[in-house]
């Protein structure tokens, strides 16, 4: 690729946004389409922002999934913070995590317990380690005395807790500082309320040449490159150029209650895993996340396309709301010292992408694993599997640093 290069970028959530804004610094003219009317408007706005080092991922002891996520996670705050050109550290939680074990868990907490010291020991050992959202340069997970773990929880399902290193960012602060570069960036072109329904090289049979894009619009113009980064709709445009699905993979739709409390309120950041799930992340002591799994879970479809988001049947929000609530407060009593403050809550919700299947109930569930995603291409025809929030600035940069054949 070089600077007169004129790109198609598909899919205007973090993955595509990072991508549109590193080609724009190289000096590409680059066009943004989504279907949404605004950029970020799913998974990449409301989510719960952990920027994982591979913690969660005690159901892989391989430790596949957490390498695969440390490195872009190391340097998720440095890249944001160039890309943006704004400090992160207002929009970081201030607490690190505790990791619940749950007496379902599909990991014993033996297992557990040793699968967190050998992530430590990996985010201890990578030399970005003070780059994190805090510095992890002396990351360990420390097991929480039964004193410590009754503070936290009294239910007789959590079986034990550790205190881990792992933080997150509050993500709509995020989307906002996205759409404000995007827009204000004039090598950028937004497209939005533009579905797209396919790519065909533009002229037949060359896909190493220039691409056209099929939206329901019409056909555009050319264009030397197109990249996909269209998450749930992915899979679906692939098709259209020939790459096909293979393996298992799976398109949840999640929701999750976001609120604000009328005055600060302290409590940790908690996450019950794995297998029953459900976390509430305190950012800043007045802005929550909170989710139990089975209750925000509206849809778990196989199909290659799932259907739009519009078209599922969703909860009366306050209701699910007070679900999540109750489910969290029989494990973690805490939780009604937040819901008695409560000025403000939305139920909002996103697409999940796997390569994965099963319940999280299933030890062998291939979705306790992330480590097979990534870029796949075609010509000039390139196709991203984001994987994770917290690796996308980094996934981006690379793609574009080997787009310019930087080593
Ligand atoms: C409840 C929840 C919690 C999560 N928590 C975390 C977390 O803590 N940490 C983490 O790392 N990840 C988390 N994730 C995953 C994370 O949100 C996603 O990995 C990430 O946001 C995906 O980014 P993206 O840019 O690929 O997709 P999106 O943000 O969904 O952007 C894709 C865009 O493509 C558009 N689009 C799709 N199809 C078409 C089409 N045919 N034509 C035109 N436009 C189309 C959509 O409108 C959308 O704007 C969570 C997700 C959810 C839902």
């Amino acid at each position: 690729m070089n600077t007169h290069a004129r790109v198609a970028v598909l899919g205007a959530g973090i993955m595509g946004c990072s991508v549109a804004l590193y080609l724009a610094r190289r000096g590409v003219s680059v066009t943004l389409f989504d279907e949404a009317e605004a950029p970020f408007c799913g998974a990449s706005r409301w989510n719960e922002g952990k920027i994982h080092l591979g913690y969660i991922y005690s159901a892989d002891p391989t430790l596949r999934s957490a390498l695969h996520v440390l490195e872009g996670s190391l340097q998720f705050r440095p890249l944001l913070e160039d890309l943006l050109g704004t400090s992160l550290q207002a929009v970081i939680s201030e607490q690190d995590d505790i990791y619940l074990c749950h007496r379902n868990s599909v990991v014993p907490v033996d297992a557990m317990a040793h699968y967190l010291d050998n992530v430590s020991d990996k985010v201890r050992d990578h030399p970005a380690a003070s780059h994190y959202l805090a510095d992890v340069s002396q990351a360990r997970a420390r097991r929480l005395p039964s004193e410590a773990l009754g503070a936290v929880s009294d239910s007789e399902h959590i079986v034990a807790g550790f205190h881990v290193p792992e933080r997150s960012v509050e993500t709509n602060w995020i989307a906002n500082r996205f759409v404000a570069a995007v827009h204000a960036n004039p090598k950028i072109t937004l497209r939005c309320e533009e579905r797209v329904l396919g790519a065909i090289p533009a002229t037949a049979g060359n896909p190493q040449g220039p691409w056209r894009i099929q939206t329901a619009q019409g056909t555009t113009e050319s264009f030397s490159h197109v990249i996909n980064a269209l998450w749930q709709g992915r899979m679906a445009i692939d098709q259209t150029v020939g790459i096909e699905p293979s393996g298992v993979w799976s398109n949840r739709y999640r929701q999750s209650l976001f609120l604000r409390t009328s005055e600060p309120v302290q409590t940790p950041c908690a996450i019950v895993a794995t297998g029953p799930f459900g976390d509430i992340k305190n950012y800043n002591g007045r802005d929550f996340y909170l989710s139990w799994y089975p209750d925000g879970l509206r849809l778990d479809s196989a199909a290659v396309e799932p259907p739009a988001a519009h078209t599922l049947n969703m909860p009366n929000p306050a209701a699910l709301s007070m679900d999540i609530l109750n489910h969290l407060e029989e494990l973690l009593p805490w939780v009604r010292k937040i819901r008695s403050r409560i000025e403000h809550a939305r139920i909002e919700g996103g697409w999940v992408f796997a390569a994965g299947r099963g319940e999280l109930s299933d030890p062998v569930s291939s979705l306790h694993k992330r480590c097979d995603y990534g870029v796949q291409r075609v010509g000039n025809y390139l196709s991203i599997d984001t994987g994770k929030y917290s690796t996308a600035p980094w996934t981006a940069q690379q793609l574009v640093y080997k787009l310019f054949g930087d080593t």
